[in-house]
């Protein structure tokens, strides 16, 4: 996937980037306001505010369509701050690009359907616009990585990734769960492609902001859009999780920015010490597997001329809680090790099958 870096098309005058703005675009003083409070108080290298929203049940607000986009068009032109907005179909593509809003996002309803995100890949195809896309509402990585590839076939190379936390059913503090691991392969995946986190729609009280925020930094993620309006109590959407820009304000200065490397050497020094260690265990673990592996193909050598099954059931039952036990005494997560173990029976398993069926 070949995506431009975020330099390439926006201000990046603050690490991480900031996007901000209201969840809806209500009224235009309501946008202005909040632009311009915004403005005096953060750096801010995107405006946003949603002008068709796509509401999960029918009766609240849906955003006020096409009357709202000349509105955001003076943002960028009196205030000099780029505006984005979600599309969720091609007409929305067609009224966006007509009224020159300079990026779009799609939402997560969306990207759950790849018919609807290929519409939008092929309304958009043939222009340069950048696009943001949010994780689907379930925490299905693929899905997400499908809507990347989409608009990346339609050569748009604009591209970036927005986590915004998924619907699960874990109890969570969180209004959507975050899976931190699904940003983090992705970006494993794809190391140039531009990943911001949405703390608003994770947490879904000004609250926990500040806190989806620093775990966002400590992860390394390269921006952050958050939810911002100039009267929260009064926002016509999601208002419980929305912050006026002062506290946004207050909210971004609190955070304790961490950066990949430091200036100071001796860190450095003793980093790459530490790193030599763990190289050093991993080829240990690495042999220790090899010789683990030789051991269970003779075990499945000797249960084929025995006529014996490659699994037995109270066999593993019987590791995994020696080996979770081992892991408590080690001061060890326990739930950590048998997962690591079931992979490596797994593994075994395959193994003896193949040599049983290779008989
Ligand atoms: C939004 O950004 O206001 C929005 C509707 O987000 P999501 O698609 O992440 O729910
Ligand atoms: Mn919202």
């Amino acid at each position: 996937m070949e995506v431009a870096p975020l330099s390439v098309w926006l201000k990046t005058n603050s690490s991480p980037i900031i996007i901000a703005g209201p969840c809806s675009a209500e009224s235009e003083n309501q946008l202005i306001s909040t632009a311009q409070q915004l403005k005096e108080n953060i750096k801010i290298s995107l405006f946003r505010a949603g002008v068709w929203k796509p509401r999960t049940r029918p009766g609240s607000f849906e955003g006020l369509g096409e009357v709202a986009l000349p509105w955001l068009k003076r943002v960028r032109n009196e205030l000099g701050i780029p505006v984005c907005t979600e599309v969720a179909n091609p007409y929305h593509v067609e009224l966006a690009l007509k009224h020159e809003i300079d990026a779009l996002w799609v939402g997560a309803r969306t990207t759950t359907s790849p018919f609807a995100v290929q519409e939008i890949a092929s309304a958009v195809a043939g222009t340069d616009i950048p696009i943001l896309i949010k994780n689907p509402i379930s925490s299905d990585l693929n899905l997400w990585i499908g809507a990347l590839e989409r608009f990346s076939k339609a050569k748009i190379k604009k591209l970036v990734a927005v986590h915004r936390g998924y619907s699960t059913s874990i109890d969570s503090r969180y209004r959507n769960s975050p899976v931190w691991k699904n940003p983090i392969e992705l970006k494993i995946m794809f190391p140039n492609l531009p990943i911001i986190c949405d703390p608003s729609h994770i947490a879904g009280d000004r609250s926990l902001i500040g806190e989806v925020c620093q775990k966002a930094i400590d992860l390394n993620f390269d921006g952050l859009m958050i939810e911002s309006h100039f009267e929260p109590d009064s926002a016509l959407s999601d208002k419980k999780q929305q912050v006026d820009p002062k506290t946004l304000k207050v909210i971004l200065s609190n955070l304790l920015l961490k950066t990949e490397h430091s200036p100071n050497k001796n860190f450095e020094l003793e980093l790459e010490s530490l790193r030599e260690k763990i190289d050093q265990i991993d080829y240990e673990l690495l042999g220790n597997l090899k010789m683990r592996m030789e051991i269970v193909k003779q075990i499945g050598h000797a249960k084929r001329e025995n006529q014996v099954t490659p699994l037995q059931k109270s066999r593993i039952e019987y590791l995994l809680r020696q080996r979770a036990a081992k892991a408590k005494d080690l001061g060890l997560s326990e739930e950590y090790i048998r997962e690591i173990f079931s992979y490596i029976h797994s593994e075994s398993l395959k193994s003896q099958t193949e040599i049983m069926d290779n008989n």
